[in-house]
């Protein structure tokens, strides 16, 4: 159980923090709250960064020179930050290294971009009087597109529960700031080569700001934390001894591949 008893206040929901207290809340508690760095680097947040330049510095591109050379000549670029002692082993470096490039390839290269996006990588906040505090959010790519804009998320990995807050984060925000809904928001799963598509309507901006009162509320009480129970998350986190200290648990949880 984590130590912490006490509510904390919360001035701001930020995108980056509600995204690590969905995969695990004690890992966001850890990192976030009690602010122990590990001297093992996250993965997943290592390649996110790579992600992120590549995505960005193609999209400053002309169009002539957006080609599959020039992605691949990105991902050289800021791949060689990424050392393979990051990961769970070498040959989740290797596949992690094949599918991000693949699909990054696959992702920014079959649509031509046309106009100059209208947002890229900006972050934004906003004061949320429904909520009690700042909403922040980061917009990777935001597109023109006739009388609206698309959003699109470009991630290493997400899930179910990940789209949901994204969906609701994106959605009650453009209402707010924008007075206008996305009309769609695409989130790309580049470990998977996944693409997830959602309209949002006004009933997502109601339903998002009630989803998002409900985060506030389970962010505020550490006490009621409970682990995360995917074993993919558990195998690559760097809390793994923290989290187990007095626990008598099998190594082989961890280690099988
Ligand atoms: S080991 Fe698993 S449950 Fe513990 S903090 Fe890490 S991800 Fe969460």
């Amino acid at each position: 159980m984590i130590g912490r008893e006490h509510r904390l206040s919360i001035a701001t929901l930020t995108d980056y923090h509600l995204q690590d207290f969905i995969r695990c809340p004690y890992q966001f508690y850890y990192f976030h709250i009690e602010g122990k760095i590990t001297t093992q680097s996250d993965w997943r947040k290592m390649v996110q960064f790579v992600v992120n330049q590549v995505v960005s510095r193609y999209y400053k591109l002309p169009p002539i020179s957006q080609t599959t050379k020039k992605v691949l000549e990105l991902i050289d670029d800021h791949w060689s930050a990424i050392e393979v002692r990051q990961f769970e082993s070498k040959i989740h470096y290797y596949k992690a290294l094949a599918n991000i490039t693949d699909h990054l390839v696959q992702c920014l290269t079959t649509e031509r971009i046309e106009y100059p996006p209208l947002f890229l990588y900006e972050k934004f906040n906003i004061n949320m009087d429904e909520l009690g505090t700042e909403l922040s959010l980061t917009f990777e790519v935001a597109e023109w597109s006739g009388n609206s804009f698309i959003i699109k998320k470009y991630l290493v990995d997400t899930d179910e529960e990940m789209n949901l807050l994204f969906n609701n984060m994106i959605s009650v925000f453009c209402e707010k700031a924008f007075g206008q809904l996305p009309e769609r928001i695409e989130i790309y799963s580049l470990m998977e080569g996944k693409k997830e598509t959602f309209i949002p309507t006004k009933k997502d901006v109601s339903g998002g700001l009630e989803y998002l009162n409900m985060i506030k509320n389970l962010l505020q009480e550490p006490k009621k934390y409970l682990k995360t129970d995917s074993l993919a998350v558990c195998k690559s986190c760097s809390y793994q001894k923290r989290c187990y200290e007095g626990i008598n648990i099998n190594p082989e949880r961890f280690n099988s591949q």
